[in-house]
């Protein structure tokens, strides 16, 4: 099993920030309200999630790197309406399989628990703080696959892609705080009181924020809530567009296009909004099992969410007459 975990581990921990998403998704699941990130050299010397969720019994806590060992779904049935962030129990033995990982965890009560991995293989365990929560450390990242390994580009563009990650995180769960540091310096910090136009603006700064229109609208199968930003103040890119369905964020040119479109001609040509759209649907319209990591989700009905995206938005401009 340990080589089907390293032929796992390439597709859901293809770089360091996945492996931060799949740490993180996990102590949102956890129902952790203050998460910290800590990364050093992009990831690629170490990289450690700490969260205040609910900890992993220490009788679980070894079970929990058994391929497939998710205590998330239990029937056929639930993978049809999956309303947690993780689904497949692939994550931590693939990240297990290709670095040295350390956990700490503890439900609160009674006695912590530390588990220390080698290549996906227990060194050691051993008792650890009663500090209600979960602690992983990951370094020697891809030492055991050197193709991986030389596939991982520079210290700078790792860097990037966490904090692309964390800020997505963050932006899709405005109720939870994160803290983010790499090489000790603060990237990412959130008051995690629900306010997603501070999330905005620790992201995008305070004039990104100051020019968001909230908005919010509903049709048959679906609720959408968000904020876009004025026409004057776009970007060169489609990313500055964040779509999150239940809580995940998704990558989807179709959605994505909608939102354009709710600005009618205001864009300049080859220029893109920035817009926050959180949508909630019954989870039984979406099926999120499509690839491993998840970012490609099929909807049901998805022309009738274009619409109501594009609609909502457009109302925003008529009213302010732009
Ligand atoms: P999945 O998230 O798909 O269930 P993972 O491999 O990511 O699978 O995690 C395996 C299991 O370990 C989870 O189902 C959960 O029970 C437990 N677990 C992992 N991380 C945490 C955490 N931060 N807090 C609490 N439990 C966790
Ligand atoms: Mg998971």
């Amino acid at each position: 099993d340990a080589l089907a975990n390293k032929i796992a581990a390439g597709e859901v921990v293809e770089r360091p920030a996945s492996i931060v998403k799949e740490l993180v998704e996990n102590s949102l699941d956890a129902g952790s309200t203050h998460i910290l990130i800590e990364i050093e050299e992009g990831g690629l010397s170490s990289l450690r999630v700490v969260d205040n969720g609910e900890g992993i019994p220490e009788a679980d806590v070894e079970t929990a790197f058994l391929r497939h060992a998710t205590s998330k779904i239990k029937t056929d049935r639930d993978l049809f309406q999956i309303k947690s962030l993780g689904f497949r129990g692939e994550a931590l033995p693939s990240i297990a399989s290709v670095s040295h990982l350390t956990l700490q965890t503890s439900t609160g009560e009674g006695a912590g628990v530390e588990l220390r991995l080698e290549g996906g293989v227990i060194k050691h365990k051993k008792a650890a703080p009663a500090r209600k929560g979960t602690d992983i450390t990951v370094t020697n990242l891809f030492y055991n696959t050197p193709a991986r390994l030389k596939y991982v580009k520079t210290v700078h563009t790792e860097a990037g892609n966490i904090s692309d990650i964390v800020n997505r995180l963050a932006l899709a769960h405005p109720d939870v705080a994160f803290e983010c540091y790499h090489n000790q310096k603060e990237m990412l910090k959130t008051a995690g009181n629900g306010d997603l136009k501070q999330v905005v603006a620790a992201i995008y700064g305070r004039n990104v924020a100051r020019s968001m229109r909230p908005f919010s609208g509903e049709s048959l199968d679906y609720t959408i809530e968000g904020y876009a930003g004025l026409p004057e103040l776009t970007r060169a890119s489609r990313q500055y567009m964040s779509i999150f369905v239940n809580g995940r964020f998704i990558r989807n040119y179709a959605l994505a296009r909608a939102i354009q479109d709710g600005y009618h001609t205001l864009l300049p040509i080859g220029r893109y909004p920035i817009a926050v759209v959180a949508i909630s649907m019954d989870p039984q319209l979406i099926d999120v099992n499509v690839h491993p990591a998840k970012l490609e989700v099929r909807l049901s009905k998805e022309e009738e969410l274009g619409e109501l995206l594009t609609k909502t938005i457009r109302a925003i401009w008529q009213k302010e007459q732009l």
